[in-house]
């Protein structure tokens, strides 16, 4: 954001599903913003237009424009606040639109901003607010018409107040339309969402999306430090069970491999398959001692699974590789290297086991004289 939208819009952040809320926070604030610089220029033409201005007439548009002022210094940065201000601007802005119609008579036209307020509540405020300020505004022409210092001709009156009416008729239409194809349109986002992060054959992360909440994750917790670890799952012999079997059973048995990983992590974990038959999964706070064990009950799950194919039982097992983070400056490619390499130490050693990732020995000066 460049310097002067921070410094207009503060530093308030918005989630991806936040977009329309976005908006009317931003629309606020150059409404506060074109309110003030309005009055200003309303100020401006008083002191020019007329010779001797009496000093009551700018008591009004002052308090607006310290009253819209503060509203915005107090909304800048805080979007929980947006509510309150629009409601409070709704406020202010009404109460000049009344002050204007009762008091002002040789101005015709100033019930227009009794109309633009309309449009500006259904933006903000939504359709009961909306509607609530329509009807508040067609009963005030009715019901306050013979008490303004220059009321409005039968005609007139009739005019505006069905005009009013139809006003806030349509934008309640536009609005309800806008905000259904606004959430439909969330809806479909966040499925394609789903869909791009989701591998079809286990319902597990895929690749792309599980790097992609390790780096995530990653740069969450860098500062926290503490231990995490990731798990190399790699089911043996499995080229052989498709080669036997054919494809849908090898395709099944993966199914199967995903439920068994899936059902045995915490919701705070994360699990993917980032290879065909090659699952990791991601133990936030979590300690060697801990990831061993889970890494331990995920191998006994796959090797007393025995899935079912073509009425065969078919005995899988996996090798799993585990490696430590959170404690030094480590990239997560370095990390699942570590935890590639130790699964390939577990397969090296007969595969059906699991191996922790250990750190080559330091080298010291020492130990080289030596
Ligand atoms: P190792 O114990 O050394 O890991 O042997 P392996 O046979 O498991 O490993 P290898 O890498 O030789 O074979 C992996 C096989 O996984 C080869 C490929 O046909 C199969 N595969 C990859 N993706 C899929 C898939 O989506 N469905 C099925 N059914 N098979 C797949
Ligand atoms: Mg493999
Ligand atoms: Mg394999």
């Amino acid at each position: 954001m460049s310097p002067f939208k921070q410094f207009i819009f503060g530093a308030a952040q918005f989630q991806e599903r936040e977009e329309h809320l976005e908006f009317q926070y931003r629309f606020l604030i150059v409404l506060i913003l074109a309110v003030i610089a309005a009055v200003a220029f309303f100020l401006g033409a008083l002191l020019w237009v007329e010779v001797d201005p009496s000093p009551a007439r700018f008591v009004a548009p002052a308090l607006n424009m310290a009253v819209s002022l503060a509203l915005w210094l107090w909304l800048r940065g805080h979007k929980e606040r947006l509510q309150t201000a629009a409601w409070v601007l709704e406020a202010v802005c009404f109460a000049v639109c009344v002050s204007a119609l009762v008091l002002v008579p040789n101005d015709a036209l100033r019930i227009i901003w009794l109309f633009i307020n309309v449009p500006c509540v259904y933006i903000l405020l939504g359709q009961k607010a909306g509607a609530m300020v329509t009807l508040s505004s067609m009963l005030l022409l009715l019901a306050g018409n013979p008490f303004f210092v220059a009321p409005y001709s039968g005609t007139e009156l009739v005019d505006a107040v069905m005009g009013m009416g139809l006003l806030g008729f349509l934008f309640h239409v536009y609005r309800a339309r806008s905000m259904s194809v606004y959430h439909r349109l969330q809806d479909s986002k966040e499925r394609l969402r789903a869909m791009a992060s989701t591998d079809v054959l286990t319902g597990l992360l895929n690749a792309r999306a599980y790097y992609e909440r390790c780096d995530q994750f990653l740069l969450a917790t860098r500062r926290k430090r503490s231990p995490f670890a990731v798990l190399f799952i790699d089911l043996d012999h499995f080229k052989a069970i498709n080669d036997r079997h054919g494809h849908a059973v090898g395709d099944a048995v993966l199914q199967c491999v995903g439920r068994l990983v899936a059902q045995g992590i915490r919701q705070s974990d994360l699990a993917g398959r980032i290879g065909g038959e090659e699952f990791s999964v991601l133990l936030p706070d979590t300690d060697a001692q801990g990831a061993l064990v889970l890494a331990e009950a995920l191998r006994r799950a796959i090797e007393a699974a025995q899935p079912e194919a073509n009425g065969l039982r078919l005995s899988i097992s996996a090798s799993i590789g585990v490696a430590l983070g959170g404690m030094a400056e480590q990239t997560m490619q370095d990390i699942q290297h570590q935890a590639d390499l130790a699964m390939y130490e577990a397969k090296a050693a007969g595969r059906n086991r699991i191996t922790l990732f250990q750190p080559p020995p330091q080298v010291t000066p020492a130990a080289l004289a030596a």
